[in-house]
């Protein structure tokens, strides 16, 4: 294909996307992803361990992507990564609802999963790129979505340790989709909000998880740390997600949750309290 063709494919499939729903869109090649910082750090941590609700995503074949703790595990053929963003406003919290019913997790990776898939389906009926989606768990083979969204010039990770977008600032969900074509990334972006900012993200913590240096540069080998600094600490923000897990009738919209279904309420506050986007 010509370079010219391989324009119009991106511009096709980033269209596609974005027709089908994604807030944002871009992407990454997998050589750059086994680079990122998440994938260097997370092999010199303690096993990665997720709440398991029990995502098994559609169309991902087990045997052709073996479930890794720490290291990428994408299908052989896949050059590039397409990374889409999803818009979660604080108006819809029911989007991050883990449904323990379903095969995909909380509504809005349904959403993404959904999306990815007339991503695959125009790809199908419109060229011979194999793609296929890649799981969210790192756990499960899935990869550093932040990292990749960052590579793909979606946004750049802030000091609250999230994906910081121009548009909505960290109020995003991401997920990838595995395509058998390289292409040029769209990243990163010129964009750094955090340099000029009072980071109420930090303060308003109720764990004071940002608050204290956790990672070190000289014992991870890598300059790009959590919430840059190094001073995420994953166990205790993970503390105020786990104590929230409940099917309670006081959460908001509830009712758009099947009956039966777990519904874990994660602390956001240092999305809410970011300035950025809309
Ligand atoms: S609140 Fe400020 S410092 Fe924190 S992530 Fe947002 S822009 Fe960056
Ligand atoms: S999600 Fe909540 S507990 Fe975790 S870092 Fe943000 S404000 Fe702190």
């Amino acid at each position: 294909m010509s370079m010219n063709g391989y324009d119009h494919l991106a511009s096709a499939i980033l269209k596609t996307a974005l027709d089908s729903g994604a807030d944002l869109a871009g992407f990454v090649a997998v050589s750059s992803m086994k680079q990122a910082p998440t994938h260097k750090l997370l092999t010199r941590l303690p096993i990665y361990e997720v709440i398991d609700f029990s995502e098994s995503d559609t169309a991902v074949a087990p045997e052709e992507v073996p479930i890794a703790k720490c290291r990428i595990e994408l299908p052989t053929w896949a050059e590039t990564l397409l990374i889409i963003a999803l818009y979660h406003p604080e108006d819809k919290p029911a989007l991050d609802y883990f449904r323990s019913s379903s095969s995909g997790g909380s509504e809005g990776n349904l959403q993404l999963i959904r999306i990815n898939n007339k991503v695959i389906r125009w790809l199908e009926e419109n060229t011979s790129t194999k793609s296929r989606q890649v799981p969210y768990g790192i756990d499960k083979g899935g990869i550093g979505l932040k990292d990749a969204a960052v590579l793909a010039g979606l946004g750049v990770i802030g000091k609250n340790n999230l994906l910081i977008t121009p548009q909505y600032g960290p109020r995003v969900r991401l997920r990838a989709l595995a395509l058998q074509v390289k292409l040029a990334e769209t990243g990163p972006l010129d964009f750094d909000p955090c340099l000029t900012c009072d980071m109420p993200c930090r303060q308003i913590c109720p764990r004071k998880a940002l608050d204290n240096k956790i990672f070190d540069p000289m014992d991870y080998g890598i300059s790009e740390l959590p919430a840059r600094e190094g001073v995420y600490d994953r166990d205790a923000c993970a503390l105020e997600s786990d104590k929230r897990i409940y099917p309670d009738a006081s959460i908001p919209q509830k009712e758009e949750v099947e009956s039966g279904d777990l519904i874990s309420v994660s602390c956001r506050a240092c999305e809410f309290a970011c300035p950025v986007g809309i």
